[in-house]
């Protein structure tokens, strides 16, 4: 491991609603407290960091996010196929030797440009999304975001994963797509530790199920956070404990916070809630500095 790269938690989550979003905005907030943190919002079909600070400027204009897409030269094309036959997610068809690309399908993988015997494929762009950067106080904001009816959400998650690698810092708190869809996955990838936001009802409970199952099978280091702890009657630590998983926090359910939460506004006032995320993030970089290597 680089000793000088940030230390990386994806916030994540089985479904939505379980506070996932208001989870890592806090823990940011409070890492931000002690050490440069950067918060990165990869929930891209529906980035809502931003939300909760209503008053904060982006430091410059959005980047746009683009992927190469090929573009037929049809003077050059001999209709042999072998483009169709490349794709592996059906953007092109060539039926009687006519080509025709789908662009908003393409992922920009480029192998149908590289197969083409004739060189009739040339790489075009094609914008599929933006990222903002923005700052507020000691806490720096990164927002990937999709372009509107697109649909390649994970060139958008990789574009901003690369940008945050590139603005450092000693800690990065991924708010992550909710579920184990391939965006939810490709935001998960990488970090050092995934927290998964739970809550104690039967729907969490039940799409928990399969994110604790992705992220063992896939042997990513992560732990349980359960919200509105005391809200429901499903015992998450059992369901934990029985999956392998520990539970690295419990954020007791109040009236008055969750309906903060459920309107955007933060909670930063609350010092013992602060504290424990503040504790939460410095107990998991202890342990990635402790089990391997050690980050910035
Ligand atoms: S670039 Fe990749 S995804 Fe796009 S049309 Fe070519 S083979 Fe298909
Ligand atoms: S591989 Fe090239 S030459 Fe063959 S059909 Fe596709 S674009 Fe035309």
């Amino acid at each position: 491991m680089n000793a000088l790269r940030p230390a990386v938690i994806a916030v994540a989550s089985g479904k939505g609603g379980t506070g996932k979003t208001t989870m890592a905005v806090h823990l940011a907030l409070a890492s931000a407290r002690t050490r440069a943190t950067l918060l990165v919002d990869l929930d891209v079909e529906a980035p809502d960091v931003l939300g909760y600070f209503p008053m904060v400027e982006p430091l410059e204009a959005p980047s746009s996010v683009s992927v190469a897409v090929p573009r037929l030269v049809g003077a050059f094309c001999t209709g042999c196929g072998l483009c169709a036959n490349s794709c592996r997610f059906g953007a092109i068809i060539a039926i009687g030797g006519v080509v025709t690309i789908d662009e908003k399908v393409c992922k920009g993988c480029g192998r149908c440009v590289a197969v083409c015997p004739a060189g009739a494929l040339v790489e075009g762009r094609v914008e599929v999304g933006a990222m903002v950067e923005s700052r507020v106080g000691a806490l720096s904001l990164l927002e990937g975001r999709m372009a509107v009816g697109d649909i390649r959400s994970t060139a958008v998650i990789d574009a901003a994963k690369r940008r945050a690698a590139e603005l450092g810092g000693a800690a990065h708190i991924r708010d992550c797509p909710p579920g184990i869809s391939c965006p939810a996955t490709h935001a998960m990838e990488g970090a050092d530790f995934v927290i998964l936001v739970a809550e104690p009802t039967r729907f969490s409970a039940h799409d928990l199920f399969g994110a604790m199952r992705y992220v063992r099978d896939r042997g990513l280091a992560a732990g349980i956070l359960i919200n509105k702890y005391g809200f429901g009657s499903v015992d998450i630590e059992e369901l934990a404990d029985r999956e392998g998983l520990p539970v690295v926090g419990r954020v007791a359910f109040e009236r008055d916070r969750a309906g903060a939460g459920a309107a955007g506004r933060l909670w930063e006032s609350n010092g013992d809630f602060m504290r424990q995320m503040e504790d939460l993030v410095t107990t998991l970089i202890d342990m990635g500095n402790s089990s391997r290597g050690g980050f910035r």
